[in-house]
């Protein structure tokens, strides 16, 4: 070879190795045969699809379309160098492919017009440049790829350590939907859990698309298509795939939750260009969700167990749900009972001047101030937030008040810093026509408002003349 190809070879090379960015690689190599065949057409055959400047005179390799005696077809296939010539058109073109170790990622295209015919020291150097070219192109991307890799491994990584933080479900799920935005450029996300009942639940968190009931039918077809093949969905286009689903979406992804072997749900996807989600992202999805599974799976667990859970852990009184039953029970039972709903006054202030810590801690003191003064066969229980209430089966209204009265005295009495309460009372009796548990708690509620409303610190009992909302 030449002195001179040598020594543009040696540039070009160093080039290379400084690179990691397959298009300067091209543009280099653009650069290099434009020095050495300043007259001659020249292009770039690829075979991937490379973010590369348009600038450069890139195509794609058509390979796939039956002309198997192309010579850039078989200088792409074989990894060998190919010369045509072409006498009718007096053109000789050289098709050098651009190969690396794990395989052929283009081939060069350098035509000579006006029956050039390429002497064998200038095919050496096409060939040299295409093979130190394709080795560096291999390099770049492999790079990229691992770090892609790393930028996944991190994503999972992160993602891991967040759910193992025990937050509550919604707040994981919310967590994870900006996670996959981000990283997904996901337009919509959408999380569902498969009931036992065959009923599909869209879990809170979820991006407001996917809540929307006319979409309900159409992600309900595509998670009966996950529940009958238990495997993930990958759509390039929504609209010649399954031209009424998810419209205006074209791109989509669902990916199955599967904990032992059983299905729990589903994550769904969606962009509204074609072709948006490249296979590496459907892979990333599917691992970010298997290692996500457990984590989701638990804390659904944990919510509902806690739904089923009968004390209240801040005040360790009774859930609201357990007061429920057995204000229910005791009227298919009793003959009659009576209920007292307690709120402390002016309790935003509490909050707002000694913090919400010390407002929880006054909760405490007034379930404890209760549960002192009532009998073991009454039921105390949190009614929310700062409410609570008392159920007396079998109790009148006249010894309901006396009980509402000292719990209101021994609370101003006994608090620290000192609040104090307004109590609603209200019965029922097995002769009311009207009895039910929503009548009572309404017209205790209505009372307790009264009591607000003529200032505080007192016991009202329920009566239809003077009790409104
Ligand atoms: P009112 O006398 O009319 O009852 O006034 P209020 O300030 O007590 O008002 P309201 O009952 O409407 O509001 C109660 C406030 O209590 C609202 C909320 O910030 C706070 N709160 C509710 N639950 C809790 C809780 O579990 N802990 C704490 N620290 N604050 C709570
Ligand atoms: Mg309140
Ligand atoms: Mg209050």
């Amino acid at each position: 070879m030449e002195q001179k190809l040598k020594e543009l070879l040696l540039q070009v090379t160093k080039k290379f190795h400084s690179s990691m960015d397959v298009s300067a690689i091209l543009a280099e190599i653009i650069d290099a045969l434009k020095q050495v065949f300043p007259s001659f057409d020249i292009t770039i055959l690829l075979s991937h699809e490379w973010d590369v400047s348009e600038e450069l005179p890139i195509k794609q390799l058509c390979y796939s379309n039956g002309q198997r005696n192309d010579a850039a077809t078989n200088a792409y296939l074989t990894g060998k160098i190919q010369i045509e010539d072409i006498i009718e058109d007096r053109k000789s073109v050289v098709y050098a492919p651009l190969r690396g170790k794990q395989g052929v990622y283009g081939v060069l295209k350098i035509m000579a017009t006006n029956s050039f015919v390429f002497p064998q020291h200038e095919i050496d150097f096409i060939e040299v440049l295409a093979d130190t070219g394709g080795n560096a192109i291999e390099n770049a991307e492999l790079y990229q790829q691992s770090r892609q890799l790393v930028e996944d491994l991190q994503l999972i990584n992160k993602t891991s350590h967040q759910l193992n933080s025990n937050l509550r479900l919604s707040e994981t799920i919310s967590y994870m939907t900006q996670q996959i935005k981000s990283s997904f450029s996901a337009q919509e996300i959408g999380f569902f859990m498969f009931r036992p009942n065959g009923d599909i639940e869209v879990i809170e968190g979820s991006t407001s698309f996917f809540f929307k009931d006319t979409n309900l039918s159409d992600i309900k077809a595509f998670c009966d298509r996950i529940k009958k093949d238990k495997d993930a969905l990958f759509i390039g286009d929504l609209a010649s795939n399954e031209p009424h689903l998810l419209k205006p979406y074209r791109s989509f992804i669902a990916v199955p939750m599967i904990q032992s072997g059983e299905l729990k749900g589903a994550v769904m996807i969606v962009h509204e260009h074609a072709y948006y989600f490249s296979f590496n992202k459907f892979k990333l999805l599917q691992s970010l969700i298997h290692h996500s599974t457990l984590a989701f799976t638990n804390s659904m667990l944990h919510e509902e167990l806690e739904k089923l859970v009968i004390t209240d852990h801040l005040t360790r009184l009774y859930a609201r749900n357990y007061l429920d039953e057995k204000v229910q029970q005791s009227m298919n039972q009793d003959a009659y009972g009576c209920f007292i709903l307690i709120d402390i006054d002016n309790f935003k202030q509490i909050n707002d001047i000694y913090g919400h810590q010390v407002g929880d801690d006054i909760i405490i003191q007034v379930a404890n101030v209760i549960k002192k003064n009532i009998k073991t066969s009454d039921i105390a229980a949190r009614w929310g937030g700062e409410e609570l209430a008392v159920y007396l089966s079998k109790v009148d209204q006249e010894v309901g008040v006396t009980v509402a009265e000292r719990i209101r005295e021994k609370v101003a009495q006994e608090t620290s810093p000192r609040v104090t309460v307004s109590c609603g009372v209200s019965e029922w009796k097995q002769v009311d026509k009207d009895k039910s548990l929503k009548t009572l708690f309404n017209h205790a509620d209505q009372a307790l408002y009264t009591a607000k409303r003529t200032g505080k610190n007192i016991v009202v009992v329920f009566d239809e003349n003077t009790c409104y909302m």
